[in-house]
């Protein structure tokens, strides 16, 4: 039920960490991958790395907060299955925040978002083949965590949005779903999670261990496939419990 062959799928900010995973896992599954993001580099060792396990994958240029690139991205073809994992999150106190980095973190992670559900469920209106939606947000979407204001209202908002995106695109028969991964180990924060800091806040998770890449394709596999055909709307926590931690 989770076969994706004759897909054709999008993968924003596949040019590391979870989108690079997520596109690997996607292709593995039998969809034609699209992997985008703005480091051509970047996005060219996604492309070889899903070419070595067999799959298809094809970069494209996308800034997601910048409207004219996500029309060039996204409106070229129709996807299937769009996978909104572009992000950034910049922390430090509220109190300090300039509010340039308020409005990067907003306009990335919460209106990127938007745009480009928009554009591509456009394409899925116009050609009538429906399609899902994943938005990538955040256990700090949920709960939140310090020194992450902007980060935290941006996660919250992309699980809203979801939510009102879900409502009015289900006659469409677009489904639009949010994945909230707790702390995941990526290249870019292991050395982070194996200091004395890093350490602490593992164990605050029930389970005591940090997520890792393949603890969220059963969900992502879930949400893209015909496996959760009935379900839109959703927020769906990968956390090792910890948005259940004791208070
Ligand atoms: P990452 O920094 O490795 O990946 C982020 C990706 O987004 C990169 O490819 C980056 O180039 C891309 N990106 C940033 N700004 C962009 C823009 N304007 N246009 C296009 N691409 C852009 O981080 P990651 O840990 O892999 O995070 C991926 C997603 O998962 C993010 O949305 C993040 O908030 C979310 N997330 C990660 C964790 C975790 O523990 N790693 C936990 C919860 C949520």
């Amino acid at each position: 039920m989770t076969d994706l062959t004759g897909r054709r799928a999008l993968v924003t900010g596949a040019s590391s960490g979870l989108g690079r995973h997520f596109a690997q896992v996607l292709a593995a599954a039998g969809a034609e991958v699209t992997v985008a993001a703005r480091r051509a580099d970047a996005l060219a060792e996604t492309v070889a790395l899903v070419a070595a396990q067999g799959g298809t994958a094809m970069p494209v240029a996308l800034d997601v907060t910048d409207t004219a690139s996500v029309a060039a991205a996204c409106g070229g073809a129709a996807y299937d299955i769009v996978i909104n994992n572009a992000g950034i999150a910049l922390d430090g106190p509220a109190l300090k925040m300039p509010e340039e980095d308020w409005s990067r973190v907003i306009d990335t992670d919460l209106s990127g978002v938007f745009r480009v559900a928009q554009a591509t469920a456009a394409r899925m209106v116009a050609e009538k083949r429906g399609g899902s939606i994943v938005n990538v947000a955040s256990i700090v979407g949920l709960r939140v965590a310090g020194n992450l204001s902007a980060y935290a209202a941006a996660k919250a908002g992309v699980v809203q949005l979801s939510k009102a995106l879900a409502l009015e695109w289900a006659r469409h028969a677009i489904r639009v779903n949010a994945l909230c991964p707790g702390y995941i180990e990526t290249p870019l924060n292991s050395a982070f999670f194996a200091g004395e800091a890093g350490q602490a806040l593992i164990r605050r998770i029930p389970q005591r261990r940090l997520g890792q890449m393949a603890d969220l394709d059963g969900p992502l596999l879930l949400l893209a496939s015909d496996a959760g055909a009935y379900m839109t709307g959703t927020a769906i926590a990968v956390d090792g419990g910890h948005l259940v931690s004791s208070l």
